[in-house]
């Protein structure tokens, strides 16, 4: 019988980042989270193992109690997590034992409130949705699996989701639904409670620790068996896990961008392949790491109507941006008819800059290298660091009047449109007109209800929601993204353009306009055809030549700090310690909330080794580099760059 346990302390100082050991109390087993002593204090730990024997020259003290139990499988996959993001285990072991707050009063489950109503008869599947889920549930009683679900909007995918956790439940196991952001979890939600009743439980940073502590008790307990949540719900204390579905798999919010750097669909494979379950990934516009590396299970196209034409403007040759002919004569279409449309335009504010037209000079943030943002209410922000300064009347540089509006966001466009076509109604969708889920669940049950109106909103539009009676579907300026110097900026405008082509039409026959300054651009043409086959194929061979993902893996180093030669030269040492894999840089990128940032990329096949390498190097610089005000980030598989 082992009489000690290995914890690792809940702490974030990378000095107490160490396992310690304790003398066991009863029911303290792996995945038990503790109070233990520590120093002075009282600290919560994780149990990560049960040893016989203390290490040498360890009189070790007994664990203070017992305050939760979670299931083991979590404690492997947090410290797997910890090793390949190269976090701290203390920091990779929170995510699974959330701080527990004290109950104050009784609520509804968050459920209870924040789901769209959803009718509950399971439909007969069609053939290819029987083949793809017979395919899971084969796996699902072999030792699990990982697959890409591939269909267009429309074709079915939460069908089979809904149904492959019906079969885990069935076998006595679990289920995990992740979706991208907490936005679209309420229409989730609804579809699986509607299948499932109390079975489901809610899991997202955006609920109340009250909340949160209430969701985990009743999936503790065993009441709540299928998790719908975002990112983090990949760590929901569920037992015998048997299918994972990561809905619009393609989406990059599943990346955490502060530490644990994890990527929620990395995670969801680790997790799979830890407890034998299943993980399906679903998309109609995949990555193109799963397009090569999953097994495919097609859905093909729509169930109900086929997909929308799309008519692409070439605004080289049409005036009146924001609005060009074609595009206000569709609008004109449904204000007279009835109907519904949805406007992308992924820039909120009135307009993204504001120059002067006398001397020339764009009003700047003084902490950023980016324009300031003109809001409706005539202050000038910045949407990297949030600062906010008045617009005022007058250049601050010259004292001229003669201000110019450069360009426009959804606050423009909201504006135009209740100019040129006042019939419509105008719902916004951005991060300004909705802070909190019952704000959007207000937002999109006004849209559902109207019959003529324009849902007009940043990439939030494009992302999943499902709105009946949709027709036509516009992207006001496709050329947002195209110019960012990333090498996923053509799959990110294909997949911004494409889902929001699926946006329209699901239930009568659509059309979608694209506006743009390039409309001879790869991401453009191929989206115009629905050829997502095409477009990832090409996709593939770029990267392949260039030794990009899913070909090889990328490391990012970013060096941030007062002054930018110290940061280059930081990275440059660092460059020269890492002979091993090919280095790009280290470039500068755009200074941030006053902070000059210089990154490093690595390509390797060995990630992991990578950034523990460089995470050497880093802590043996650490004197200098903390004297001379820098701060280094390692990121390992990044999703932006
Ligand atoms: P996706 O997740 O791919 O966008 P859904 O699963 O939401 O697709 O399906 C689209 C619509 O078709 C939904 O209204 C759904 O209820 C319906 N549906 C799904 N599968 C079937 C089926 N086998 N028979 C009839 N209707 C179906
Ligand atoms: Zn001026
Ligand atoms: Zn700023």
């Amino acid at each position: 019988m082992p009489r000690y346990a290995t914890v690792y302390p809940l702490v974030t100082t990378r000095a107490l980042a160490r396992p310690f050991t304790y003398e066991l109390v009863d029911g303290a087993a792996k995945g038990a989270v503790v109070s233990v002593p520590l120093g002075r204090s009282r600290r919560r730990g994780v149990v990560v193992e049960l040893v016989d024997e203390p290490p040498a020259g360890i009189e070790p003290v007994p664990i203070d109690s017992v305050l939760d139990e979670l299931p083991p499988v979590l404690v492997d996959l947090a410290l797997w997590v910890a090793d390949y993001y190269g976090s701290t285990p203390g920091r990779a072991l929170e995510l699974i034992a959330p701080l527990k707050r004290k109950r104050r009063k009784e609520q509804a489950p968050p459920g209870e409130r924040q789901a769209l109503v959803d009718e509950s008869e399971a439909p007969e599947l069609t053939a290819e949705q029987r083949a793809a889920l017979e395919r899971i549930t084969a796996s699902l009683e072999a030792a699990g699996g990982h697959f890409l679900l591939y269909g267009e909007t429309g074709s079915g995918k939460t069908e089979v989701y809904l149904q492959a956790c019906a079969a885990a439940l069935a076998r006595g196991r679990t289920a995990i639904v992740l979706v991208p952001e907490i936005a679209l979890t309420p229409q989730t939600l609804g579809r699986f409670q509607a299948r499932f009743g109390d079975a489901v439980a809610l899991l997202h940073s955006g609920l109340t620790d009250a909340e949160r502590r209430d969701e985990r008790e009743r999936i503790a307990r065993g009441e709540a068996k299928v998790v719908v949540g975002a990112r983090s719900a990949i760590f929901a204390p569920l037992r015998d896990v048997g299918v994972i579905c990561v809905d619009e798999e393609h989406d990059p919010s599943y990346k955490q961008e502060s530490d644990p750097r994890y990527d929620a669909r990395t995670v969801a494979a680790k997790r799979a392949a830890l407890e034998g379950a299943v993980a399906v990934f679903g998309s109609a516009t995949p990555r193109p790491e799963s397009w090569e590396r999953l097994e495919r299970l097609e859905l093909g196209g729509r169930i109900a109507a086929p997909l929308p034409t799309v008519k692409v403007v070439d605004l080289r040759r049409e005036a009146g941006y924001p609005l060009s002919a074609p595009l206000l004569a569709e609008l004109g279409g449904l204000a007279e008819r009835g109907g519904k449309g949805i406007l992308l335009l992924n820039r909120r504010g009135v307009a993204p800059a504001v120059h002067c037209r006398a001397c020339g000079a764009t009003r700047r943030c003084p902490n950023c290298d980016v324009a300031l943002t003109l809001h409706s209410d005539a202050t000038l922000r910045c949407h990297h660091c949030g600062r906010l300064e008045a617009m005022g009347e007058t250049c601050p540089t010259c004292g001229s009047a003669d201000l110019a509006r450069i360009g426009a966001g959804t606050q423009k466009l909201e504006r135009e449109l209740a100019k040129r076509v006042p019939e419509l109604e105008v719902i916004r969708l951005d991060t300004d007109a909705v802070e909190k889920p019952e704000q959007l669940r207000d937002a999109l049950a006004r849209f559902a209800r109207a019959e003529r109106a324009v849902l007009v909103g940043t990439q939030m539009v494009a992302k999943g929601h499902h709105f009946p009676g949709v027709e036509l579907a516009a992207v006001v300026d496709a050329d947002t993204g195209l110019g960012l110097p990333d090498f996923r900026a053509e799959e990110r405008t294909f997949q911004l353009l494409t889902q929001l082509a699926g946006r329209s039409g699901r239930d009568a026959p659509g059309r979608v306009v694209v506006q743009t300054f390039q409309p001879d651009s790869r991401a453009i043409t191929y989206a115009a055809r629905h050829d997502v086959a095409g477009f990832l194929a090409g996709e593939l061979e770029r990267r392949r030549a260039l030794g990009y993902p899913p070909f090889r893996h990328l490391v990012r180093i970013v060096v941030t700090g007062p002054d930018l030669a110290d940061a280059t030269r930081a990275l440059d040492e660092l460059k020269a310690g890492l002979c091993e894999a090919e280095l790009l840089g280290p470039a500068p990128l755009l200074r941030l909330r006053g902070r000059h940032r210089a990154q490093l990329v690595g390509k390797t096949d060995a990630p992991r080794a990578l950034a523990t390498r460089a995470a050497v190097l880093l802590s043996a610089a650490a004197v200098p580099m903390r004297r001379a005000g820098l701060t280094a980030v390692v990121d390992v598989d990044p999703q932006s760059l």
